[in-house]
């Protein structure tokens, strides 16, 4: 996992998108804080079926594009960004085992998205 630091950069850099497919994300800190405000209408539980969709879909995860087992490092330019789905679909495999472009050679989405960071 990268360090909190690491997370402030990566999202000054990335913003609040996944670098593979560009879908808004939200750091699991707010949610956190969404979670507490409206307990009612965001569930967040320890299963799948437990917590809100729209917040799990929306989950900011950060990838090692090169992963550990292939010699990746922690370093930022080996992290990105991802979307819940990207992450969990990427696992630890290398891109050229799946078929994935670098997401690092994408452009950067470019928002008014600020990841709901003004709660
Ligand atoms: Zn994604």
């Amino acid at each position: 996992m990268p360090t909190g630091s690491q997370i402030r950069c990566l999202h000054q850099r990335d913003g609040f998108h996944c670098r593979f497919c560009g879908l808004p994300v939200i750091r699991a800190e707010i949610r956190k804080k969404v979670v507490a405000l409206y307990p009612d209408a965001v569930s967040w539980g320890r299963t799948n079926a437990s917590q809100h969709a729209g917040f799990q879909a929306l989950w900011a995860q950060y990838d090692h594009v090169v992963p550990h087992s292939a010699g990746g490092t922690n370093e930022l330019d080996n992290l990105v960004v991802t979307c819940a789905a990207c992450n969990f679909g990427k696992m630890s495999y290398r891109l050229e085992e799946i078929g994935l472009l670098d997401p690092r050679e994408f452009p950067i989405v470019v928002s008014h998205w600020d990841g709901l960071e003004r709660l």
